[in-house]
């Protein structure tokens, strides 16, 4: 078992003082395919996102899940890194969730778990593809986060849950001006052997 065990909504471990009887935040000690092998397995009912096709030089810095056991995620979460050449290094996370979960909200830096109020009535800032599908998202404030937040925040729904995609540094924003496509590898198969993994992790 080569996943840890710590709490959802801070980088305590489990069971927290402060945020008892949610379900624990399962991340590898460092991402690798085997870890990998090890999320999906326990999150069979449940999505796993990365930026498709990955760039040439991205890896997959950081993965996570969410829940109480096989079948029962809450949430996952992917960190893509690699350079832009306007950016220089650039972090992509993307989290999909259950309502009120608050891992979207953690790694964003918003004082609220679902971006729903934030994201109605408003023209959407971006699409994104899953599969034949466009998703909507919208730019989400961060200015209310505590200290220096240097980071574009997206949100919106996707099969009945939020969608977060946290892209640093801020300006990497302008990379989803081309349309991108999120796939699931959940099921992906043998092609997950083509994914490299390592590489320094996101603080989130
Ligand atoms: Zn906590």
């Amino acid at each position: 078992m080569s996943l840890a065990a710590s709490c959802v909504r801070c980088p305590a471990p489990v069971p927290c003082p402060n945020h008892g009887g949610l379900a624990p935040l399962w991340r590898p000690e460092e991402p690798s395919y085997d870890a990998f092998a090890e999320h999906l397995a326990a999150t069979p009912q449940f999505p796993t996102y990365l930026p498709w096709p990955m760039g040439p030089g991205w890896s997959v810095t950081d993965f996570a899940s969410v829940g109480d056991g096989v079948e029962r995620a809450r949430a996952t979460l992917t960190c893509a890194s690699g350079t832009s050449e306007l950016d220089g290094p650039v972090d992509v996370m993307v989290i999909a969730e259950e309502p009120g979960t608050g891992l979207g909200g953690r790694c964003a830096g918003t004082r609220y778990d679902d971006p729903g109020a934030e994201i109605s009535y408003r023209t959407p800032t971006a699409r994104v593809r899953i599969g034949s599908q466009p998703v909507s998202l919208w730019d989400i404030s961060t200015s209310t986060a505590d200290g220096e937040f240097d980071r574009s925040v997206l949100a919106g729904e996707a099969g009945g849950r939020w969608l977060w995609l946290v892209l640093r540094p801020a300006s990497a924003l302008l990379l989803l001006r081309d349309e991108w496509i999120l796939r699931d590898v959940s099921r992906l198969g043998p092609q997950l052997l083509e994914i490299p993994f390592g590489g320094p992790r996101p603080v989130w």
